[in-house]
């Protein structure tokens, strides 16, 4: 039998990876990758846990409980990375935006206003209270 074949025999009827298998994975190497940069033996000691607890739902045979398990992970994460997702999307979008304007104060009012850059000097009009000022983009 081939090596391939065996590992597909020794899978069936196991649960597998799943995503809370995946992040406990990458949460155990992040722990030990710690551990061992600041010399904390403790917490590559801590890192080997949920490495167990992944290798224990990736080999499990009881499949139903293991889905469930990754079921409430992905409902209890999954705000959590669309939410980052997001905030990531925004500071891209922010430091796109700010390699095409520039933001300046006007002088009477202290308002802040976007100017496009690169188009020397310029007279900006203030939207807030009218007021013309010179200024360099
Ligand atoms: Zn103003």
């Amino acid at each position: 039998m081939k090596f391939k074949d065996k590992v597909i025999q020794f899978m069936t009827g196991r649960n597998g990876g799943d995503q809370l298998s995946t992040f406990l994975i990458v949460t155990s190497l992040a722990l030990s990758l710690i551990g061992q940069a600041a010399n904390l033996e403790f917490l590559v000691f801590v890192g080997y846990l949920p490495l167990g607890y992944a290798l224990f739902r990736i080999l499990s045979r009881n499949v139903e409980k293991r889905r469930l398990e990754n079921y409430k992970f992905a409902i209890l994460f999954s705000p959590l990375y669309g939410r980052s997702y997001r905030f990531a999307t925004r500071l891209k979008m922010r430091a796109e935006e700010a390699k095409m304007h520039k933001y300046v104060k006007c002088p009477q009012c202290k308002a802040m206003m976007r100017v496009p850059r690169g188009k020397g000097k310029l007279m900006v009009t203030c939207p807030k209270c009218q007021n013309k000022f010179p200024s360099k983009s």
